[in-house]
């Protein structure tokens, strides 16, 4: 096997340097727990961002991977095939089960990562507002993709600012403030996109009712509610969908990380009126709903509910946030999110430290901001690979905050 150092020097010479030249170099996985080219091994805590939530090598997945590419691995969408429709009715089924009142019509559109979900909502929302409404409304640190319709809905300054301007007339909110977003949004506005709780600025929810509050705004404005959900959907947060824990039901619902549980698959869901507002020729994607795609992700939905992966989330991701909450640390200042997504804030800017340490433990997590760990295994951790983490929490983070300067 080629050693990790030497990956990492060719992956230097042939790919781009937007990602920099990450430390450590995977090369299988199984279970929760992955190894790295060198043949050491870590306990998967970040799954590849929220995505692979039945974790690696799933037998159930795998089977059905394997089985559809045998079959058919692609059709373009030229033609029907039998795997995305069995997908959107899916997708649609869960959505209706998981609301109390009567969503009306809901119609699946197939993409192939979060940013084209966000994109095909962006179109479908100015399909459906006509000329006379051109703005969306968007909110401060959210995130929504890099292609340039997403990057102009996301609200990171220094993501935006190079690749400006985009054609899109976008007004930022601060996130979880109703008041502002009321004064915000008028006749003008197409949409409000929004995250049930913003992943990317480190598992950051919102104030309580927030979504219920955007709810009210958008049906008093007549501006369509588009919940991104790329990270949050897909059983993250104990729920198959976070809004299904609020009662809130959006106009759009954006869809992707783990839904394929690793293979890219991206949806946008419409509701009511935004089920059917795009006309024939409106949109596309030669990939979007590929088969093996679409088996991967009933393969995901399937083994959830057989396993009962929603109960595990919402149970083992209150011992995760319990046991990080009792770990004498002066680095952990604060524990939230939900479910198995939770962002441990730190009481300083250590996370890329503790990222760092906690690697050289065996354990992979994700330092999301300066002052922000991020933790999200796969859905199918066991407790005692909780333990073994929380156990392993308080020697990696005396050493991070041993290794901290004083300010
Ligand atoms: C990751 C993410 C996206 C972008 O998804 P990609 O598949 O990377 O394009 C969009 N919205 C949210 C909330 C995300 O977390």
């Amino acid at each position: 096997m080629t050693s990790g150092s030497e990956l990492r020097a060719r992956f230097e010479a042939a790919l781009m340097p937007n990602y920099g030249t990450p430390p450590i170099a995977l090369a299988r996985g199984e279970g929760c727990r992955v190894w790295d080219t060198d043949g050491r091994s870590y306990l998967d805590l970040i799954a590849g961002i929220a995505v692979s939530a039945l974790g690696h090598g799933h037998p159930v997945l795998v089977k059905a991977v394997a089985e559809q590419a045998a079959t058919l691995a692609h059709t373009s969408n030229l033609f029907v095939h039998e795997r995305a429709v069995e997908l959107a009715e899916r997708l649609i089924a869960l959505l209706r089960d998981g609301t109390a009142s009567d969503p009306g019509d809901i119609r699946v559109f197939f993409a192939n990562s979060g940013a084209e979900a966000n994109e095909a909502a962006l179109k479908l929302v100015k399909r459906a507002a006509g000329a006379g409404r051109p703005t969306i409304v968007s909110t401060d640190g959210g995130f929504h993709g890099r292609t340039s319709g997403a990057l102009a809905l996301t609200g990171k300054p220094a993501f935006r600012a190079p690749f400006g301007p985009f054609g899109v007339d976008v007004r930022f909110v601060p996130y979880g403030d109703p008041g502002v977003l009321r004064d915000a949004v008028d006749d003008s506005c197409a949409a409000v996109f929004v995250e049930p709780v913003q992943g990317e600025a480190g598992v950051l929810p919102a104030s309580d009712g927030y979504l219920a509050e955007v709810r009210g705004i958008c049906d008093a404005t007549g501006a369509a509610f588009v919940l991104d959900e790329v990270q949050s959907g897909i059983g993250r947060t104990g729920h198959w969908f976070a809004h299904q824990a609020e009662g809130v039901l959006p106009d759009v619902l954006t869809l992707a990380k783990g839904l394929g549980g690793g293979l890219p698959i991206g949806a946008c869901v419409g509701f009511g009126r935004y089920a059917t507002a795009f006309a024939k020729g409106d949109h596309g994607s030669t990939f979007g709903g590929n088969p093996v795609a679409c088996a991967a992700a009933l393969a995901v939905l399937d083994t959830i509910e057989t396993d009962g992966l929603l109960a595990a989330a919402a149970e083992l991701g209150g011992l995760l946030a319990e046991e990080i909450t009792s770990v004498d640390s002066p680095l952990v200042a604060e524990v939230r999110g939900a479910g198995l997504w939770r962002g441990v804030r730190l009481s300083s800017q250590a996370a890329a430290n503790v990222q760092t340490r906690s690697a050289e433990h065996g354990f992979l997590v994700n330092a999301v901001t300066p002052d922000v760990l991020r933790i999200a295994p796969p859905l199918t951790i066991s407790r005692e690979e909780i333990l073994e983490f929380t156990g392993a929490l308080p020697a990696i983070l005396d050493q991070s905050a041993a290794e901290e300067t004083p300010a």
